[in-house]
């Protein structure tokens, strides 16, 4: 079916077609012409799906249509859970929107209130925030969104993760209850059931019983390696040709910037994105990756929400997401909408578990693969971070060493009638290992090489 099928206004067409999108993805299809009916949709959409489209579309179309009650009203409010998202969103809705007078805002952290506060003085058509930000401007008397007639919910279940489900709650309490809700959430646990319940009015189910498994056109494929040779492996994929570009996840913000170092130090251009970053940092990373000034984009899964790159060949999982569902969320990335792309999942032997729960949720096992000029038994060069048991074990080693120098020290002084033997100002108290010689627990760490610690 061709998107002119939709009955969307001509002037929103011109805008979809500049963008040369040419048929609507299956979501567009089903969720376009209940919302134009001004129905509440509860839909469940994957990223990547074209969901986006799927509630903007209808949106601006009915901005269109209805002349404004008032003037200077806002009157749509998208709601998404990071400020990457609510960026892209804003992108998405200018790029549709070129051929129409409708303009938009986003609110969201990180960034000045000021440009937002103006945004809701002035009653911009549309605005896109993540929700503690949009609080923070209801707490000001200028935030009233009394004239509002659209409010979408997108991802609703990753806001619940993220713990802003009662920060929904308070937005609701700002917005009009006679409005047209469309609700997106990728999975629908209990409290997104409830919350849906709560904010729709007979709404239209859509694809609720979606397939758990990633878009077609994706090969996936998985190498087996040791963790601390993942790093390394890593390496190789870049170098071999095999990797041009990609998408780097890491389980954390330590391992991505560590990570982001080593591939550094290994003359890949690199950038990272993840939650201690601030905006401006991220806007370069997420920039710079798209225009090829890096190669390589390290990334945490919360950060990497709405990161949408255009013809992405690779996601490589660093580090095997220890949800199901993350795992189908970050190889959504690659191979959007009829692209084909590649995702590569690094899987060390204590990650098997998490990996045999992977290939349960999509139903498939995934391939093996190993690189054969790859030295799977080479010794660790250099490690993402010291194991747990490894660092307490090392940290009991030098206290141990310690108490028995000060106990050496204190035998002295007592030989001594009380005075400290003379050149035994290194021997130190306990507790002041730093400044002492070269002890038993920091032999052990001398022979390693500069280490990600
Ligand atoms: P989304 O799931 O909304 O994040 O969209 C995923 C990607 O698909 C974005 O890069 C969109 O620009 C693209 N896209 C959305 N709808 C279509 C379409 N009908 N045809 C081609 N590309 C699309």
């Amino acid at each position: 079916m061709p998107f002119t099928q939709l009955k969307l206004h001509p002037d929103l067409l011109r805008g979809i077609k500049d963008l040369g999108f040419q048929r609507p993805t299956p979501i567009q299809a089903d969720a376009i012409p209940p919302a134009l009916e001004g129905r509440d949709l509860l839909a469940c959409a994957q990223t990547g799906s074209g969901k986006t489209a799927a509630f903007l579309l209808p949106i601006l179309n009915g901005l269109m249509q209805k002349p404004r009650s008032r003037p200077g009203t806002t009157r749509a409010l998208v709601i998404t859970p990071t400020r990457e998202l609510a960026a892209q969103i804003l992108e998405d809705l200018k790029d549709f929107a070129v051929h129409t007078h409708i303009n938009g805002a986003s609110v969201y952290g990180g960034v000045g209130m000021g440009p937002q506060e103006h945004a809701f003085r002035s009653g911009v058509d549309v605005i896109v925030g993540t929700p503690g930000r949009l609080l923070d401007h209801f707490r000001q008397p200028y935030a009233k969104l009394n004239g509002l007639e659209y409010l979408v919910l997108d991802e609703a279940d990753r806001m619940l993760d993220m713990g802003f489900l009662p920060d929904i709650r308070r937005i609701l309490r700002h917005i009009p209850a006679k409005r047209q809700t469309l609700f997106f959430s990728a999975t629908m646990p209990e409290p997104i059931v409830k919350l849906s319940h709560d904010m729709l009015h007979n709404p239209v189910m859509i694809n609720l019983q979606r397939q758990s498994a990633p878009a077609t056109g994706i090969t996936q494929a998985i190498y087996p390696v040791a963790t601390h040779l993942k790093p390394s492996l890593l390496l190789k994929l870049l170098t071999s040709g095999e990797v041009k570009e990609a998408l780097v996840f890491t389980r954390t913000k330590h391992r991505a910037d560590r990570l982001a170092k080593y591939l550094d130090n290994q003359k890949v251009s690199v950038a990272r994105i993840h939650g201690n970053r601030s905006q401006a940092q991220r806007t370069d990373a997420l920039q710079g990756f798209k225009n090829g000034r890096y190669r390589v984009l390290v990334a945490t899964d919360i950060a990497a929400r709405g990161i949408d790159v255009t013809a992405l060949g690779h996601v490589i999982n660093f580090d095997v997401p220890a949800v199901p569902d993350d795992y189908i969320h970050r190889v959504g990335r690659t191979a959007r909408a009829e692209l084909t792309g590649s995702a590569f999942t690094l899987v060390a032997p204590e990650d098997e578990g998490d990996l045999r729960s992977i290939e349960r949720a999509i139903n498939k096992r995934l391939p093996r693969v190993t690189i054969s000029d790859f030295d799977y038994q080479a010794r660790a060069e250099q490690r993402l971070e010291v194991p747990h048991a490894q660092r307490i074990a090392e940290i009991r080693a030098r206290k141990a060493d310690e108490r028995q120098r000060a106990k050496a020290n204190a035998d002295r002084r007592a030989a001594h009638g009380g005075q400290p033997p003379s050149g035994s100002h290194r021997g130190g108290h306990p507790g002041q290992g730093h400044g002492a010689g070269p002890s038993a627990g920091r032999r052990r760490f001398g022979s390693r090489r500069p280490s990600f610690r």
